[in-house]
């Protein structure tokens, strides 16, 4: 039955009333009762147990993903509602030490800013949208006005804001593009530090960099100076870069898509760095790493960031069975008392899963761990939330 508000409630069907109250944004199908088939993807819905309101949310009839929390029961989802919301995200970026000096930062971060499904980055004064998903589409894009002026009046200065889409759940890629400030962006450079990027919002994978990485970067150029360092599955070289002014002797960057190559070599000048110093190889990073090892090259601190291997729960035996045969294929191109580095950004991966696949490949020592770049807050109650992982060994 509709509520004289005119939602619907959905039920939960398993006690998880505590946990939703402590900040878990996500109901999966199995924890709901049946969605009555009036419920369109983005509505918003009440999640009721026995005991009454729980939370509003909005629906995703079609998703594992049943429903996500937007708000205590009761709460007015009004344009005062969604600054607000857009207002405390950007607050805690223009609050936040290590993002001095970088002129790309992820504004909004889904459920860690309590704006679930919803991704805006920006790369110097274009804001780049992404909506994780049609029901998350439904849900935002008419207030996306109202998130701007949220996030201006949080400090973020916004020119130009590109629609990148939404995400396809099964390919992960976004639909075309749509101006909704400004026009069309052309190519825009972030600084990183010293570091330059060349940006492209448009057509750039994710929305057009990995911001996600940036700590882990710095970490890298304070481990680079004096060595040699290959950087596999460099996109347009993060870490290489930073690897380089922290003092590399010479880098060495492996990446499939001969863009991502290209990029690199543009960054590499707009950042001053010396062209000669830079190896860059459009390559698969296994068959690189066959040719390497057989040709007996070493590297004094090897960096591994691959895309996903594991798109779902179902596909993580396949996944760890990846990052071990990766790994080891990394960790035989490593000079003695050298540096390992590898990152998984699949949420189904764990730490210890990552650490259980290693243990027995060689000697290693754990020097730091890490996660995603300060701009990509986790809640405690969610640990989905942690995707990336950055574990760097002593070899
Ligand atoms: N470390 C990067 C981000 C890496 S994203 C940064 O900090 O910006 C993963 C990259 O892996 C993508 O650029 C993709 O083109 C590349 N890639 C995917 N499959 C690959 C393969 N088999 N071999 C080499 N590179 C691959």
């Amino acid at each position: 039955m509709p509520r004289p508000d005119g939602r619907r409630t959905l039920r939960l069907t398993k006690p998880l009333r505590e946990r939703i109250v402590a900040g878990h944004p996500w109901i999966y199908d199995r924890a709901l009762a049946a969605v009555p088939p009036e419920v369109a993807a983005g509505d918003v819905v009440t999640i009721a147990d026995a005991e009454g309101d729980v939370a509003l949310a909005f629906a995703d009839p079609e998703s594992p993903i049943r429903a996500r929390v937007l708000a205590p029961p009761g709460t007015r989802l009004d344009a005062a509602w969604t600054r607000g919301r857009a207002e405390a995200a950007a607050a805690r970026r223009s609050r936040d030490p290590l993002l001095a000096g970088c002129t790309g930062r992820r504004l909004i971060h889904g459920e860690g800013d309590a704006c679930p499904g919803l991704v805006i980055d920006l790369y110097d004064t274009t804001a780049v949208v992404v909506f994780d998903g049609p029901a998350a589409a439904v849900f935002w894009r008419p207030r996306l006005a109202d998130v701007l002026a949220g996030l201006e009046r949080g400090g973020a200065v916004i020119a130009h804001a590109w629609l990148r889409g939404e995400r396809r759940r099964t390919s992960g890629a976004t639909s075309a593009g749509e101006a909704v400030r400004g026009d069309a962006p052309v190519d825009l450079v972030i600084a990183e530090d010293e570091a330059r990027f060349v940006v492209d919002v448009r057509a750039g994978q994710k929305t057009g960099f990995f911001l996600d990485q940036r700590d882990n970067r710095r970490t890298i150029r304070r481990h680079a100076g004096g060595h040699t360092v290959l950087n596999l599955f460099s996109y347009t070289g993060g870490f290489s870069l930073h690897a380089a002014l922290g003092g590399a002797t010479r880098v060495t960057s492996v990446d499939i898509a001969p863009p991502a190559i290209a990029g690199l070599q543009r960054n590499a000048t707009l950042s001053g760095l010396a062209a000669e110093a830079h190896e860059g190889v459009a390559a698969d990073a296994f068959d690189f790493l066959t040719r390497a090892a057989r040709q007996g090259r070493r590297w004094d601190l090897v960096i591994v960031d691959p895309p996903s291997f594991a798109p779902s729960e179902r596909a993580k035996p396949a996944a760890l069975a990846a990052y071990r045969k990766l790994a080891g294929a990394a960790l035989a191109v490593t000079a003695p008392s050298g540096r390992f580095a590898l990152a998984s950004c699949s949420s189904h991966v764990t730490e210890a899963d990552l650490l259980d696949q290693l243990a027995s490949l060689a000697p290693l020592r754990l020097r730091a761990v890490a996660g995603a770049a300060s701009d990509h807050p986790v809640l405690p109650a969610f640990p989905e939330g942690r995707y990336l992982k950055f574990l760097l060994f002593d070899v």
